[in-house]
Parts: structure tokens; C-alpha cells; sequence
């Protein structure tokens, strides 16, 4: 099946309600303008100059641009001119940097938090209870708008072992959303991989993230927590 296809395909068997994102590590400029074309308007990216790249060949105002690979400080002020979106504010530290640029460059930022459901060691993103004090604290940055909650999950054999944790994350996220602080609108929530979207949509996922079913299988293997900048 071509890319164009199986967006097609994807899309009939989602429910509408739902945003797909497509994951586009390792994918060239010409497989994402493809999803594009094919109705795609979210593209995710692991890193800061890879994103550089296929933004600079497939243009900024083709499609919604949102960072979904762990973002360093040093790499703010670049990734705010590549992306709409940042889904993976983890720490304090980085909301300070991020808050710090837009102030500078006069722009309000939609962020989502990366939560650790599995509270896996190696993993960034803040544990399920230190989010809703961060939420909280991020009211002191008036330049950054929390929009939701992003989780990765663990790697699981079963997507359904990862049942517990997107339901976990998807209560943080309503209860957050019920308490309707004006600097965090929760409008998001970012769950749910080639092998799990069918779980995370049933948990209450807004935005599935999907690389594989999407694209096909990578050529080369990236290691997810690699980092090279
Ligand atoms: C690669 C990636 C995905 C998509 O993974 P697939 O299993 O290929 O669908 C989703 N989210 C993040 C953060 C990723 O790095």
C-alpha cells in the first residue's frame, strides 16, 4: 500500500474525534509530503536538526510542526522556529529556557507535558504525581500554554499491558482539565504508537502518534532514547 493509502485507510478506522500525528523520524522529505498530501496535517520530529532539514525541503506552512523527542536547553532557541508544538516539556528547567526565548521573540508557546506513566529510571518526562504541581507552577510563565499531556509507554509484547498506564495519564489529564486554570486548557492528550493506538484511543487519547502503521517499517533502527545533539 502507498503512503496515501493507508492514511485513507487509517483514517476510516479512527474515530474522527481523534488527531493523528505522523511520526516522522528517519522518513524523507518526500514520504512526509506524501502523508500530507494525503490529509496528514500534524508531523512529529525526534530532534531539533533533523526537523531543520525536512522543515527546510517540505515547508514550515505545510503542516502543523510538533517536537516529540526530548529537547535540550541548548536547542531552544532553534526549535522555536521550527515548531507549533512542543510535547515534551519535562522539567522545570526547560519550561524556564522556553518561557525565557518566547518572551524574546514575543510568541506564546503550546506545550504539552511528557509524563513517565511506567516511572521507568531512564525515561524523561515527570513522574504521574509530580504533574499536577508542575501544571500549577507553570502559571508563573505567562509565554507557555499548556495544552495537554503526551506519555510514551513502556515497551510492552502486549499494547494491552500499557492499558493501566494510559488510564492513569488519561486521569491527570481530566482531573487537570476539570480544574480549568487559564495558563493549561488541556485540550490534548498524546498516547498511543503503531502497536498501542487502538488501546490509548479507547483510554481517552485525542492524538495518536503513528510512524510504522503509517509509513511502513524504518530502514534503519533508531534507538528512541539516543541522543546526538
Ligand atoms: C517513533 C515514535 C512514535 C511512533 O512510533 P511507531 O511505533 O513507529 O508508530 C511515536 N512517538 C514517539 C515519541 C516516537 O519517537
Amino acid at each position: 500500500m502507498t503512503i496515501s493509502e493507508t492514511v485513507l485507510q487509517l483514517r476510516r478506522e479512527i474515530p474522527a474525534h481523534v488527531q493523528i500525528l505522523a511520526a516522522a523520524k528517519t522518513r524523507s522529505a518526500v514520504e512526509v509530503r506524501e502523508a500530507i498530501e494525503a490529509g496528514i496535517g500534524i508531523i512529529g520530529e525526534n530532534y531539533v536538526q533533523e526537523a531543520a532539514s525536512i522543515i527546510g525541503e517540505v515547508g514550515r506552512g505545510a503542516a502543523e510542526w510538533h517536537l516529540i523527542g526530548h529537547l535540550q536547553r541548548n536547542k531552544v532557541k532553534q526549535a522555536l522556529e521550527l515548531f507549533d508544538v512542543i510535547e515534551t516539556l519535562d522539567s522545570l528547567r526547560l519550561a524556564v529556557a522556553l518561557d525565557k526565548q518566547c518572551r524574546k521573540i514575543g510568541r506564546t508557546l503550546s506545550v504539552l507535558v511528557e509524563v513517565n506513566a511506567a516511572r521507568e529510571s531512564e525515561k524523561s518526562g515527570l513522574l504521574p504525581a509530580e504533574v499536577e504541581p508542575f501544571v500549577h507552577e507553570m502559571g508563573r510563565f505567562p509565554r507557555l500554554r499548556i495544552d495537554g499531556l503526551m506519555t510514551m509507554g513502556p515497551l510492552v509484547e502486549n499494547p494491552e499491558a500499557l492499558r493501566p498506564y494510559f488510564a492513569e495519564v488519561r486521569g491527570l489529564y481530566d482531573r487537570l482539565k476539570r480544574l480549568r486554570l487559564p495558563h493549561a486548557p488541556m485540550k490534548w492528550l498524546s498516547m498511543g504508537m503503531s502497536d498501542s493506538y487502538p488501546v490509548a484511543i479507547e483510554e481517552g487519547a485525542t492524538t495518536v502518534r503513528l510512524g510504522t502503521v503509517l509509513f511502513g517499517p524504518r530502514k534503519e533502527t533508531m534507538d528512541e532514547d539516543r541522543d546526538p545533539e
